[in-house]
């Protein structure tokens, strides 16, 4: 494979997939706390600021007098404690008149500091702007960009007449440092986080994926060949696993439909087989071994009986396989079921009477029902052909036919050989005969009649059982219910059995 199919192959995986998700995952989530979290440390920081200003502001009050236009500062200056604190103050500081000019102390020093200069002096406008407000608050950034936080208000006279102008500040500058560092190192740690992520995540993608895997490698080497290799489950009980069990069943109803299938293909080239052996050992009677007309007509005749059979059991294939894939479509009409099984059961009457069997039939008065006549017919006289077929001179066949509050029950029961239980359950599969128990030549069943019977019922969404004593004889119960009304086949997998024979 090409580099760039390689690349595209891994891109795509599902792995490759995860560990991106995870890396976004968490770098929306880095970024997202990491921006909260600063802006909570500047607001906090900022507000200690404006917590130090405000308690210098109240010490301004305390320490400042403004006499005869003078600036004073009445403290202590042998208390370290007060000289501290009006130095302090005094570091970013102006005390001005309304007209913005500066006023000086009573030796002449201009009440601003150096790094109020910095920022710039207020305009009359800005102090009349604060004249008007109890207090003032603004940020400012010197001509170096350090940003400075002030604090301004007014402050009377001693005679209480006049207001001045007065502003403390902080630099703000040690917060933006604090900010920065914090913002640097927090992105710093980002990537670090980040690829710790995405290598957790391609190495839990790894283990969940592992599993995944090794079921498709296990899926791989399943072929048409060995159905019958199953995934190991890990025991683990988890998703995976149920996976495992679900793929598992799959194969299973797979191997069995193959199964069924290769079943079925011997079963159709034995019973081609044997006619064709049949004719060709005819044909080669009336080739080699006749000498008279008589024995060219028998070996004809004999050929031609196999080739009758021959034909009977291409036409039940094709109606298998009609069967199977669906073409074979109800054409359902709405009728009384009593007359139907009565033309069925006089079409019997004659055969029954020649085998000196008892054909007896009890029917309702009327028995109406929706479903397919043709099909219908077929089932009945399937049934009633194995009836007959298998009831010896002397006994009896019984048909009874009953409107249930559900649907209709239709009971043939016949007093002949029956059934050995072990062969019941398979009685309803295609191809099978009970050994031993069937004429031989043509008229030798296919083992298809009941199947198809099987197929009938199960298409008009009814059911066929059947109860049987050996020796004594078997009892077949249709049940077909009342609202007959599904007009779809079902798909060709559900049919568990098709084609019926003795009809055609
Ligand atoms: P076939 O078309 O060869 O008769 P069926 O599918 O109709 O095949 O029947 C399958 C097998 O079931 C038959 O070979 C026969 O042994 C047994 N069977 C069917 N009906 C009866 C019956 N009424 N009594 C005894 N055995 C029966």
């Amino acid at each position: 494979m090409s580099r760039r199919g390689q690349f595209q192959r891994i891109t795509k995986s599902l792995r490759f997939r995860v560990t991106v998700g995870y890396a976004l995952f968490f770098c929306v989530m880095l970024i997202g706390v990491g921006a909260i979290y600063r802006q909570k440390l500047a607001a906090s920081l900022d507000a200690q600021i404006r917590d130090g200003l405000e308690q210098e502001w109240a010490a301004v009050k305390g320490y400042l007098r403004i006499e005869n236009g003078k600036a004073i500062w009445y403290y202590d200056r042998d208390d370290p404690d007060e000289s501290f604190i009006v130095e302090r103050l005094r570091h970013v500081y102006i005390v001005a008149d309304a007209d913005g000019n500066v006023l000086t102390d009573t030796q002449g020093n201009l009440q601003i500091s150096e790094a109020y200069q910095s920022i710039g002096r207020d305009s009359p406008a800005q102090i009349a702007a604060v004249f008007r407000s109890p207090s003032h608050w603004e940020t400012r950034k010197n001509a170096k960009g350090v940003p400075y936080l002030i604090r301004s208000g007014t402050v009377w006279d001693e005679n209480n007449r006049k207001q001045y102008f007065v502003a403390v500040g902080r630099s703000l500058s040690d917060n933006r440092r604090i900010l920065e560092q914090f913002t640097w190192t927090y992105a710093g740690v980002i990537p670090l986080v980040i690829l710790s992520g995405c290598l957790l995540g391609w190495f839990l993608a790894a283990r969940a994926l592992t599993p995944v895997l090794e079921v498709a490698q296990a899926a791989n080497r399943i072929t048409g060949s060995n159905l019958s290799l199953r995934i190991p489950t890990r025991g683990a009980g988890d998703e995976l696993d149920y996976l495992i069990e679900t793929f598992n069943r799959m194969i299973e109803r797979l191997e069995n439909s193959f199964n069924q299938i290769r079943q079925f293909s011997t079963d159709v080239s034995h019973e081609l087989r044997t006619p064709i052996t049949a004719i060709r050992g005819q044909l080669e009677v009336a080739l080699f071994t006749a000498s008279s007309v008589e024995q060219y007509r028998e070996a004809m005749l004999n050929a031609l009986q196999d080739v009758e059979r021959l034909s009977q059991i291409v036409r039940a294939l094709l109606l298998l396989s009609q069967a199977e894939s669906g073409q074979l479509a109800l054409q359902k009409t709405r009728l009384d079921l009593r007359r139907l099984v009565a033309d069925v059961v006089d079409q019997f009457q004659i055969p029954c009477e020649g085998a000196h069997v008892r054909l007896v039939a009890e029917m309702p008065e009327e028995c109406p029902v929706e479903v397919d006549r043709i099909q219908i017919e077929r089932m009945v006289s399937n049934l009633l052909s194995n009836a007959l077929k298998f009831t010896p001179a002397g006994g009896e066949v019984r048909v009874t036919l009953r409107n249930e509050t559900d649907g209709v029950e239709l009971a043939i029961e016949d007093t002949g050989c029956g059934i050995e239980p072990d062969h019941l359950p398979h009685i309803f599969d295609r191809f099978y005969r009970v050994p031993g128990r069937d004429a031989s030549g043509p008229e030798r069943g296919l083992g298809l009649g009941l199947s198809f019977v099987a197929w009938i019922a199960k298409v008009h969404q009814g059911s066929v059982r059947v109860e049987s004593t050996p020796g004594k004889g078997s009892r077949f119960i249709v049940f077909l219910p009342v609202s007959v009304t599904a007009e779809v086949l079902p798909e060709p997998s559900d049919l568990a059995v098709p084609s019926g024979m003795n009809e055609l």
